[in-house]
C-alpha cells in the first residue's frame, strides 16, 4: 500500500500542537504555574487528538496523547506504580456522553444495557496510596503515570487519610496489598484563605484549588504540607491482593469507606442507563457552586468490575470510564485597559476592560480589580495577560497576572486623585482602602443608588432598567430617588423610545411599589453597610421607621448581628438632614410598610439559620428564602448569635465550628419539618 501524502502544513501543525502541550504540561504538571486556562489547554489538546485520528500514521508514542502528565521531578523519590496510573478521556456534551454509552456496548459485543456509576470529577491530583498487612507504606503522586513522586511523608500530614485501617470484625477483612487512588484538594474557602496570606507576604499567587493543591502536596519539606489545609477523596484502586465478593465499583467504594478511607458516597451515583447518568451530570452542574470543593465535571464508570476489566485500557485513559466536563470558570485574556467605576456610596472602583472572552458561555468583558491596594498586591498591570474568573451569580474577577508572559510594555495603574465622573477631588478614610467620590451630586452615584433603589430587593420597580435610568439621569428628569415617585407621563416620553403605553407600564410599576415592607424600605435608602439582611434585622427589631430614626447608637449595637462600623453609619445616615427630607418626600408621595412582624405562630420566628453542605431538595437560595418568609433569619458563617446549622451532602468546615460552639445542628429532613411547623 503506497503511503499517503500528507501536507506539510498538517505536519508542523501537529509538531506545534505537541510542543505547546508539552511546555503547558511542564508548567501545570511541575511548576503547578500554568500560563492558560485549563479550558485553553483542552482546545489545544482536542486539536492534536483530532489530527492524530485523521492522520494516524502521524502518532508517535511521545505524543502528549499517548502519554499522561509528566515524569517526577528531581529530589523526590521515585516510585513505580504496580499498575499504570491512567488519565481519562474527556467529552463536553451530552451526545459525546451517548458516543460513549455506544461505544462501550460495542466493544462488549452489543450488549443491551450497562450500568454506571457518575461522581464528582474532583478538580485536585491524583495520589496512590499503598497499604501492606492494613498499614500505609507508600504514597506517590501520579507522575507520568508509570512512575511518581514519593509524597509518602506529606500525605500523611492529611489528617483524613488512614494510616491503619480499620478491620471490622465480621467485616471483609483487608487485602495484604491494597492500593487506594484517589484526589488530593482544597476546599475552596481554605485556597481562598491561603492566597490572602500569600498575597500579604508578597507571594505569587495559585490561580485555583487544584495548583494550590498540587503545590502544596508536591514539597520536599513536608513541614510546608502539614501547614497547608488539604484532604482527599478515593475513587478507585490500583493493584489489589484480594477483593473478596467485591463485583462493581460502587461496592469498592462502599468497601474502601468501611476500612477507613474518605469516599464521596453521598454523591455517588448508580445510573442505570445513560439517560440516568445525563440527569446526573446535570444536576451536579446546577449544584456545582454549592460545593465546598471546586469540581470541573463528573467522572463515569462501567459499575461491573469485570466488565472494566473486558475493556481494558488505550496507551493514556481507560476505555471503561469518561470525564463529563462542566462549563469553565476560569479563561486567560488581556487587560486592554483599567476603568474607574463610581458606585452607589461614592465608592471608586477599578474595573478591567478585557478582551473579550468566553467563559462558560457568557461572554466577559470587564471584571472587577476591587481596589488599588488589590492591584498592587497582585501586581496587575494594563497590558498583562491575567486569570479571569466567572463562578456562579458572583461579579468577574481578575485572579491573577500570568507574568511569564509580560513583554515589558505592561503599564502600572494609579487611582486617580479626582473623581472621573464629577471632577471632585476623592477622599480616603484612615484604615480604609477604598477611595471615594465625596460629592453627594455626583451624577454617577446618582445613578448608582437609583439603580438599587428600584432593585428586586429594593423597591422592585420594573420596567425601569439600566438604560431608562442613565436617560433620567442625564436628562436631570431624576435627581435623587425620591423625584422617581413625582415622576409624570410627559417627563417619561421625553425618554427615547418610551411612548405613551410603555410610560403608562412604568408609571404602573411605580405606583404598585409603593405598597412595600418596612425591610425593603429601609434596604433600597441605601445605607453604607447595611445590606437586605441587615435591612431585615432593623425592621424586625424596631417595627417602625420612625423608631429606627431615632435610635442611639446603644440600641443599634444591642441588636444581634450589627456591628459598630454599620451602627454608626446608620445613626450618621439619620442625622444628615439631606436624607431625612427625602425620607419624608418618599412617604409623603405615598408610600406605605407591610408590617413585617413575623408571621403569628411562625416556629422559626427571629431564629438564625446557617447552612452547610449542600441540600438534597432544593438550592441553598431558595432555602434561605423560605427561611425569611417564615420570619426567620439567615447567617453565612457560624457564630454565637446562630440557633441553627442546617447540615447537608459533604458539610464543611461550619460543621466543626457550630460543634466547637455547641451549636445545635439539624438534617434538612429537620429543617423542613420546622418549617411546616
Ligand atoms: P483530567 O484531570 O482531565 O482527568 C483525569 C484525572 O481526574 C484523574 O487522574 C484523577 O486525578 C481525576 N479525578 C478526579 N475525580 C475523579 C474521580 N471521581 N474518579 C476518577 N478520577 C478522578 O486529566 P489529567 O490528565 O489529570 O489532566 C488533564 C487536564 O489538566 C486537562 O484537561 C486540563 O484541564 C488540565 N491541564 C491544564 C494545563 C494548563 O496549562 N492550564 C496543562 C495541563 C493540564
Amino acid at each position: 500500500m503506497s503511503e499517503r501524502k500528507i501536507d506539510e502544513k498538517i505536519i508542523k501543525e501537529i509538531e506545534e500542537l505537541r510542543e505547546k502541550i508539552r511546555y503547558h504540561n511542564y508548567r501545570y504538571y511541575v511548576l503547578n504555574e500554568p500560563e492558560i486556562s485549563d479550558a485553553e489547554y483542552d482546545r489545544l489538546f482536542r486539536r492534536l487528538v483530532e489530527l492524530e485520528q485523521k492522520y494516524p500514521e502521524l502518532i508517535t508514542p511521545d505524543s502528549p496523547t499517548q502519554r499522561v502528565g509528566t515524569e517526577p521531578q528531581k529530589g523526590f523519590r521515585q516510585i513505580k506504580h504496580r499498575q499504570p496510573m491512567l488519565s481519562l478521556d474527556d467529552c463536553f456534551s451530552e451526545e459525546e456522553l451517548r458516543e460513549f454509552d455506544a461505544r462501550t456496548k460495542r466493544f462488549l459485543g452489543d450488549v443491551s444495557q450497562i450500568e454506571y456509576t457518575a461522581e464528582p470529577k474532583i478538580d485536585g491530583l491524583a495520589v496512590e496510596l499503598v497499604y501492606e498487612k492494613g498499614r500505609l507504606t507508600v504514597a506517590s503522586t501520579r507522575g507520568d503515570g508509570y512512575v511518581g513522586e514519593d509524597v509518602t511523608a506529606n500525605i500523611k500530614t492529611i489528617m483524613s487519610v488512614p494510616l491503619v485501617l480499620r478491620q471490622k470484625k465480621k467485616g471483609l477483612p483487608v487485602p495484604d496489598l491494597l492500593e487506594v487512588r484517589g484526589e488530593v484538594y482544597m476546599e475552596k474557602e481554605a485556597f481562598k484563605r491561603l492566597n490572602k496570606e500569600r498575597e500579604e507576604k508578597g507571594l505569587p499567587l495559585f490561580a485555583n484549588p487544584r495548583n494550590a493543591a498540587a503545590g502544596s502536596l508536591r514539597q520536599l519539606d513536608p513541614r510546608v504540607t502539614a501547614k497547608r489545609p488539604l484532604d482527599m477523596f478515593c475513587y478507585g484502586v490500583g493493584e489489589v491482593s484480594d477483593l473478596g465478593p467485591i463485583k462493581t465499583h460502587y461496592e469498592l467504594m462502599r468497601q474502601l469507606q468501611q476500612w477507613g478511607f474518605r469516599v464521596n458516597m453521598p454523591y455517588l451515583r448508580l445510573c442505570k442507563s445513560v439517560d440516568e447518568v445525563i440527569e446526573y451530570c446535570n444536576y451536579l452542574e446546577e449544584i456545582r457552586d454549592t460545593l465546598l470543593y471546586e469540581i470541573d465535571g463528573a467522572v463515569i464508570k462501567v459499575n461491573d468490575l469485570e466488565l472494566q476489566k473486558k475493556l481494558g485500557s488505550k496507551a493514556r485513559s481507560p476505555r471503561w470510564a469518561i470525564a463529563y466536563k462542566f462549563a469553565p470558570v476560569q479563561e486567560t485574556t488581556k487587560i486592554l485597559d483599567i476603568e474607574v467605576q463610581v458606585g452607589r456610596t461614592g465608592v471608586l472602583t477599578p474595573v478591567a476592560i478585557l478582551e473579550p472572552v468566553e467563559i462558560g458561555g457568557v461572554i466577559v468583558k470587564r471584571a472587577t480589580l476591587h481596589n488599588q491596594e488589590e492591584i498592587e498586591k497582585k501586581d496587575i498591570r494594563i497590558g498583562d495577560t491575567v486569570v479571569v474568573q466567572r463562578a456562579g451569580d458572583v461579579i468577574p474577577e481578575v485572579v491573577m497576572p500570568v507574568k511569564s508572559k509580560r513583554t515589558g510594555n505592561e503599564k502600572k495603574f494609579k487611582m486617580p486623585d479626582h473623581c472621573p465622573v464629577c471632577g471632585t477631588k476623592v477622599v480616603q478614610k484612615k484604615g480604609e482602602v477604598a477611595i471615594r467620590c465625596p460629592n453627594k451630586n455626583c451624577p454617577a452615584q446618582i445613578r448608582a443608588a437609583l439603580k438599587h433603589f428600584v432593585s428586586k430587593g429594593a423597591m422592585d420597580i420594573e420596567g425601569i432598567g439600566e438604560r431608562i435610568i442613565d436617560q433620567m439621569v442625564e436628562k436631570g428628569l431624576v435627581k435623587e430617588e425620591p423625584d422617581i415617585y413625582y415622576l409624570t407621563i410627559q417627563d417619561l416620553k421625553k425618554l427615547d423610545g418610551i411612548q405613551d403605553k410603555s410610560a403608562k407600564n412604568i408609571l404602573n410599576a411605580i405606583e404598585k411599589s409603593k405598597n412595600t415592607t418596612l425591610s425593603r424600605f429601609i434596604y433600597a435608602l441605601g445605607i453604607r453597610h447595611v445590606g437586605e439582611h441587615t435591612a431585615q434585622l432593623l425592621a424586625e427589631h424596631f417595627k417602625s421607621l420612625e423608631r429606627l430614626k431615632n435610635a442611639s447608637l446603644q440600641e443599634l449595637l444591642s441588636i444581634k448581628g450589627i456591628g459598630e462600623e454599620t451602627a454608626r453609619s446608620i445613626k450618621a445616615f439619620f442625622e444628615d438632614e439631606k436624607n431625612l427630607k427625602n425620607i419624608e418626600r418618599l412617604l409623603n408621595a405615598g408610600i406605605t410598610f407591610e408590617e413585617v412582624k413575623p408571621k403569628e405562630g411562625s416556629p422559626i420566628a427571629g431564629k438564625t439559620f446557617v447552612f452547610t453542605g449542600a441540600l438534597k431538595s432544593m438550592t441553598r437560595e431558595k432555602a434561605k428564602k423560605m427561611v425569611i418568609e417564615k420570619g426567620g433569619r439567615v447567617a453565612s458563617q457560624v457564630s454565637r448569635n446562630v440557633d441553627y446549622v442546617v447540615v447537608g451532602e459533604s458539610p464543611g468546615s461550619k460543621l466543626n465550628k457550630a460543634k466547637q460552639l455547641g451549636k445545635k445542628t439539624i438534617t434538612e429532613e429537620e429543617f423542613l419539618k420546622m418549617l411546616e411547623g
